[in-house]
């Protein structure tokens, strides 16, 4: 039994504010806030990690931090104000998130062909950035320009986005996002702050879909150990009812595939061409998902098994685990890489699945429970 918790002044000092949304990121938060407290805040920031660990999260409580009507600075964001509460509902003339598939106004006036299928950030991009830069603040103190998908600026992009990273302008903070930092001129990130989000503990997720969103604990315990660390995801999917079933649906088309015959594995690459077709996305997904299931193949190797993303999967990881050597994995996650590669480079897609199909270890279907044939995951559904 424990009584309403009082909070030491040390908590108090160091507790974020009402309006911060990030989850699980402590020591960012705190390095941020305290430079918001000190009016030090850097004019760039570079945030990595993979998808829905949270880097929007903090690059929109910086947003709204830098806008935000409270008195206090300490209490900043306060998540009530107009400021806040617009940014939050992503209306604030002066907070913009640009990814690949953002319209560049200036491009729309001449007609452009620009698709939000196209997988590059544009100079248009960042022609349309310094322009907004240039003028005052419309609503709010702060310009905050969010570049997500920092990797997938074309070289005439990042070229331009120099100059406004040379000679930052007051009220206007940049906020690069990326899952793939390396991919970025050294230029570019010597003049960032750079922040990197770690996966976040899967208990403090936990805890955080049963305290702040209602969930079942069974079901926050199961969602938090699938995010890999990424409480958007465990968010996101903790809405949607369809989430642990494509991620289940998803492991049994990998499952499938791997204990297939040579025909059960190219029928199930005809199905990821066929998908390629039309949703791109869902098969760079799918290539996640395989990626993650071989590192926790990897993790069960070295007995790191608490670690694991798949732990309702754990009799068949080991099932897995006991016919492979950690080289293999490796070479099979290679091989994941290539395939992403090629397609982003448009190759002949058919045949870069079978390739990786081809390159997948084998394992013996009666050493992994509960695995069906590769029929079995022929239905595809998102999972995200
Ligand atoms: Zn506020």
């Amino acid at each position: 039994m424990t009584g309403p918790r009082v909070r030491s002044s040390a908590e108090q000092a160091s507790a974020t504010p009402p309006g911060w949304q990030t989850i699980g990121h402590d020591a960012a938060s705190a390095m941020l806030l305290r430079a918001l407290r000190n009016g030090r805040l850097a004019h760039a920031y570079l945030i990595t990690g993979p998808q829905q660990i949270g880097r929007r999260s903090l690059a929109l409580d910086l947003a709204r931090a830098v806008n935000c009507e409270a008195g206090e600075v300490g209490d900043r964001p306060c998540g009530d104000c107009r400021q806040c509460q617009r940014i939050t509902r992503g209306i604030h003339a002066d907070v913009r998130i640009i990814n690949p598939g953002t319209t560049i106004e200036t491009e729309k006036v001449r007609g452009s062909d620009d698709t939000p299928m196209s997988r590059v950030i544009k100079k248009g991009h960042v022609d349309d950035l310094q322009h907004r830069a240039s003028l005052k603040p419309f609503e709010g103190r702060t310009h905050v320009f969010v570049i997500d998908g920092a990797e997938l600026m074309l070289a005439p992009a990042a070229n331009a986005l120099l100059k406004t990273l040379e000679e930052p302008e007051a009220q206007v903070l940049l906020v690069l996002l990326s899952s793939a930092p390396e991919e970025l001129t050294d230029t570019i990130v010597s003049r960032c702050q750079r922040i990197d989000l770690r996966p976040v503990p899967a208990e403090v997720i936990e805890r955080h879909l049963v305290e702040r969103m209602k969930a079942e604990p069974a079901t926050a315990r199961i969602l938090a150990r699938a995010s890999g660390g990424r409480p958007g995801w465990a968010v996101v999917a903790l809405s949607d009812p369809t989430a642990i079933d494509g991620r289940r649906q998803s492991v049994m088309r990998i499952m499938g595939a791997l204990t297939g015959s040579l025909d059960e594995r190219f029928k199930y690459a005809r199905m990821l061409a066929a998908e390629h077709r039309k949703d791109r996305e869902a098969v760079y997904k799918e290539l996640a998902r395989w990626t993650a299931w071989w590192r926790d193949v990897l993790l069960v190797k070295h007995g790191i098994e608490g670690q694991v993303a798949h732990e309702d999967f754990k009799d068949q990881l080991v099932g897995v685990a006991g016919q492979v050597e950690p080289r293999d994995v490796v070479a099979a996650i290679r091989s994941i890489a290539a395939t992403a590669e090629a397609l982003e480079h448009n190759a002949m897609t058919p045949l870069v699945f079978e390739v990786l199909m081809l390159d997948m270890p084998r394992i013996d279907p009666a050493t992994v429970p509960g695995v069906g044939t590769a029929d079995d995951g022929e239905e595809w559904q998102d999972e995200e």
